[in-house]
């Protein structure tokens, strides 16, 4: 099958997750010469480090509107190259750009897409593995529809590289860019404020939920984390309501963390929040209902009024501390 794979990268550095949806990609073009899309600057000098992944043409879409990322001008980059090639699938890497960009691709050629794919397992007709509920649930699923659209899933198949591969040929082209495409793109990019500690990396998480009550309440998680050196996470319920942003969101859609110790407060435990959490060595929970799923995962638990518990933990940790 001729395959088409969209490849990330940064000023000219190509993104790990793409280069794991290479071997997926070539997988699929089963011995078929295998092209590589990129857009934006850096993708002619990002090209010359595909051909050890197998590809065998790089189409690099210029166009100085594509400096920053656009998802539609990225579709119409690959609806374009489609359109030249005559491709039978199109795989992606299944990060927030691949999966949006497929998705444009999709609602524009009125196809279905398979997000989060961890491997091929019939060519004819095309049945994927997909992953989904935040790792798990493994899906069997047989992709209609011409060309076919997927993306990989992170780290489910490995950057594997090919022997004695020459660089790829590569060819530039301009996709057909109009106004519509560029309605939403990048205009600024901002460091987050981690107060110098990174929720994925650290070692001790106090998350909070709907149960903190307010953005307000989040002042007494501060407190407990600032005497811990830890992150302040939390639930989507509370992104969704403004309290946090979204870099604090812990969770199938956010962040996934794997510290020593992850305090919940105030939060049931939804597969979706778990699926961000399940990572951490032990899980204390702090909840007023005894019967919440948490309790389910927690390593330790404290039944009750989290606003009580919290600055009693706060006092105490205190006191040891004093001279
Ligand atoms: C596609 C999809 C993706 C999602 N991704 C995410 C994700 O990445 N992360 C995420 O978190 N969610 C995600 N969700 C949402 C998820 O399903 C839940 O709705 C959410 O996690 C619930 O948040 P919560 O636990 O804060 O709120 P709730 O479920 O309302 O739980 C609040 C908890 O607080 C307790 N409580 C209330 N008052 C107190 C008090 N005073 N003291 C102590 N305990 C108290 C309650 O007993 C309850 O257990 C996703 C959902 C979907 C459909």
């Amino acid at each position: 099958m001729s395959v088409l794979a969209l490849v990330e990268q940064i000023d000219g550095q190509v993104d790990e997750l793409s280069l794991q949806a290479l071997s997926l990609a070539r997988e699929l073009a089963d011995g078929e010469p295998l092209t590589a899309l990129l857009a934006g600057e850096g993708g002619r000098e990002a090209s010359a480090q595909l051909g050890s992944h197998g590809v065998a043409n790089a189409l690099v879409a210029e166009d100085e509107r594509l400096g920053a990322y656009a998802p539609g001008a990225w579709a119409r980059s690959v609806t374009d190259a489609i359109d030249r090639l005559g491709t039978g699938a199109v795989v992606a890497p299944g990060t927030v750009r691949g999966n949006e960009v497929l998705s444009h691709v999709a609602a524009r050629l009125d196809l279905p897409f398979a997000a989060n794919c961890a491997a091929i397992d019939e060519r004819s007709p095309l049945t994927v593995t997909r992953v989904r509920w935040g790792g798990s649930l493994l899906e069997e699923a047989r992709v209609h529809g011409s060309p076919a659209l997927l993306s990989v899933a992170p780290h489910t198949v490995p950057a594997a590289t090919v022997n004695g591969a020459d660089a790829p040929s590569v060819e530039s082209f301009a996709p057909a860019l109009d106004e519509n495409d560029l309605l939403v793109r990048v205009a600024e990019h901002v460091d987050a404020a981690t107060a110098g500690i990174s929720l994925a990396e650290a070692k001790v998480v106090v998350s909070g939920g709907r149960g903190v009550g307010s953005a307000d309440g989040f002042g007494m998680l501060e407190e407990l984390a600032e005497l811990l050196h830890a992150a302040v996470g939390c639930s989507r319920v509370v992104t969704s309501a403004g309290w946090r942003p979204h870099t604090d969101q812990v969770g199938q859609t956010g962040t996934k963390v794997s510290p020593d110790l992850y305090i919940a407060c105030g939060i049931s435990g939804a597969t979706q929040h778990i699926a961000g959490c399940k990572g951490a060595k032990k899980i204390l929970a702090i909840n007023s209902d005894a019967e919440a799923p948490i309790l389910a995962s927690a390593d330790y638990a404290v039944i009750g009024d989290l606003t009580e518990i919290v600055p009693a933990i706060t006092a105490e940790l205190r006191k040891g501390r004093e001279p």
